[in-house]
């Protein structure tokens, strides 16, 4: 509470005014820039939001200094401070060092890109073997599947994964997320006709954050600190522990195969029940993704490098997130100018993606609103949550057996993998620090193997 004391109060009321003012003109400022695909009409916002960003993490990393005073820790004699950058990422991750960071995404720069080229050389060979056997993945774009029977997949999805319909609920909007209330966590996902992958994962997703806010602390304890989500790293853990770990699994994509084959590939309509697709031949694409368990296992984990962070993958994912903690990091601590960020963003995009957005900056620099918004620091939560929630997993395959876990997710009986979360950090609440709570669920702070070996296993070797 002293921490969340210090926090709050480390702005002044007049630049917090000063900083809504100019969020809400970067905004629309951003949205006609993305729009016109044209960074020239963001830049003169863009400077202004990191001048107001380097003065926040002064001010905030000052009042960092107090709090720790007032605890009593003084800095060891000789150390240098930290980067200002720090006390941003502490907003949606307090006690967590850019130390860490650094050295958890510079040793992930030196052998992610290369999995990733290895996985899309061994995928690739594969389709051109056999391209007949995979032609579906193509087709399969070309049929249209209705929102309605989508819909009710994810409603029959959310059920499974034990979401409290009495506490929220599920709508539409453009970009899918949860209102983080306990007892409204409201969950949103989008649809495309096109892809039903992007509503089922989002679904999960989300579905993933508002269990966490339904679950998180002790009910006797409603509406007390210790009943807050811990962090917006451990969030992100929760959510990609169900979409990742649990929905892109082998085992999930055998537990799914036949609801996906009775909800879209179905029989003609019903009364009381949503139309199907139309004609023979799309009938005949879905069938044949949907009827078997590899095929559709295929589709779920099929690797494919693009521009848009929202639509990666998990191998391509965090790349995507250290280009852009590279970027605002440079940002916040002036060794960079607003006016730069295109170039080192497509420079960077290559390196690491292989890729050249060229004049897109609307596929490039200006698809997030994030840095519209003054959020500087939260980008580094999506992966680091990634990493953790592998790590948990590993601990719960350890602990119920690797078998087991398979065994649960495939027949659809996700009981015992609950259990174990609510035990390990639901029940937790706000009640440790991140490391501590990290350590108290599966025995060490964050250790990145888990997520490189969770990569290797999936996607290489195709054990999971
Ligand atoms: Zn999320």
């Amino acid at each position: 509470m002293k921490r969340m004391y210090y926090a709050e109060s480390a702005l002044s009321e007049s630049f917090i005014a000063r900083r809504a003012r100019v969020v809400a003109a970067a905004t629309v400022d951003w949205c006609r820039a993305r729009q016109q695909n044209n960074f020239q009409l963001f830049l003169p916002k863009l400077r202004e939001m990191v001048a107001l960003m380097r003065e926040e993490a002064a001010c905030r990393t000052a009042a960092e200094q107090r709090y720790r005073a007032a605890l009593g820790e003084l800095p060891a004699p000789g150390a240098s401070p930290a980067p200002i950058y720090e006390s941003l990422l502490h907003m949606f991750e307090p006690g967590m060092s850019v130390a860490d960071v650094d050295s958890i995404f510079d040793a992930m720069k030196a052998w992610l890109p290369q999995l990733l080229t290895a996985i899309v050389e061994q995928q690739t060979a594969a389709e051109r073997r056999e391209p007949a056997a995979y032609a579906y993945v193509q087709r399969l774009r070309d049929v249209c599947i209705p929102v309605a029977a989508q819909a009710a997949l994810n409603r029959h999805c959310m059920e499974l994964l034990e979401y409290d319909f009495e506490a929220g609920r599920l709508d539409v909007s453009p970009h899918p997320f949860t209102s983080l209330q306990k007892t409204d966590a409201r969950v949103t996902t989008h649809y495309d006709e096109h892809n039903y992958m992007k509503t089922l994962f989002a679904t999960i997703h989300e579905t993933g954050h508002g269990r966490y806010e339904q679950c998180c602390g002790p009910r006797a304890l409603l509406g007390q600190p210790v009943c807050h989500a811990r962090s917006l790293m451990m969030h992100e853990t929760q959510s990609r522990f169900l979409e990742v770990m649990v929905g892109r699994s082998g085992a999930f994509a055998a537990y799914i195969q036949p609801h996906l084959l009775r909800h879209y590939a179905a029989a003609p309509p019903e009364p009381g029940r949503a139309p199907g697709v139309e004609g023979a031949a799309e009938q005949d694409t879905l069938r044949e993704a949907f009827g078997r368990e590899e095929k559709v296992r295929y589709l779920h984990q099929r690797v494919e490098p693009g521009l848009i962070r929202l639509e990666a993958d998990e191998v391509c994912y965090p790349l995507h997130i250290i280009l852009r903690y590279e970027i605002e990091r440079a940002l916040v601590e002036g060794t960079m100018e607003a006016e730069d960020v295109p170039r080192v963003w497509n420079e960077k995009m290559k390196q690491y993606l292989g890729l050249d957005p060229g004049d897109r900056d609307d596929l490039g620099c200006l698809q997030d609103m994030h840095w519209s918004q003054g959020f500087f620091g939260y980008f580094p939560t999506y992966t680091l949550g990634s990493m953790f929630a592998a790590q948990l997993m590993a601990t719960i395959r350890r602990e119920l057996g690797e078998a087991e876990v398979a065994r649960c997710i495939a027949a659809g009986e996700l009981a015992p993998i609950f259990a174990q979360q609510k035990a390990k950090i639901w029940d937790q609440g706000c009640l440790y620090e991140t490391e501590d709570l990290m350590r108290r669920a599966t025995g060490e702070k964050l250790n990145p193997k888990y997520f490189r070996e969770h990569l290797e296993r999936r996607y290489l070797r195709r054990e999971d």
